[in-house]
């Protein structure tokens, strides 16, 4: 029987840009770091988006399709990624990536603490 660990998995997150002000939610499918601050998805922008730092009421984002995703990646490609994100990811910390749209949520998550 495992034990249920406490982890950050499909925890949600909002990144703030500054220079468009457009705000992208993300989510953690694995347990892991994340930066503070992404390069700001908006076609064009070419500002930075910084993090809200997981302190974002839930009743804003609970509901939200997040934009974007955080996950670790497999062996195999972190085999294929450079050096520095190699040690990135060596360190726990995640990559990022679009999440699709067509996509359905895997798990719909319901669950309560206590
Ligand atoms: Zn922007």
């Amino acid at each position: 029987m495992e034990a249920k660990k406490i982890d950050h998995k499909d925890r949600k997150n909002m990144y703030l840009c500054k220079t468009c002000g457009i705000a992208v939610v993300s989510v953690d499918r694995d347990s892991g770091t994340t930066p503070f601050q992404i390069a700001c998805l908006t076609s064009g922008c070419g500002g930075l988006a910084s993090s809200f730092f997981y302190s974002v009421p839930p009743a804003y984002i609970q509901e939200a399709n997040p934009v974007i995703e955080w996950y670790k990646p497999t062996d195999e490609e972190v085999s294929g990624l450079s050096k520095a994100t190699q040690e990135h990811v060596k360190k726990g910390g995640l990559l990022m990536r679009r999440v699709r749209r067509d996509e359905e949520d895997r798990q719909p998550t319901e669950a309560r603490p206590g």
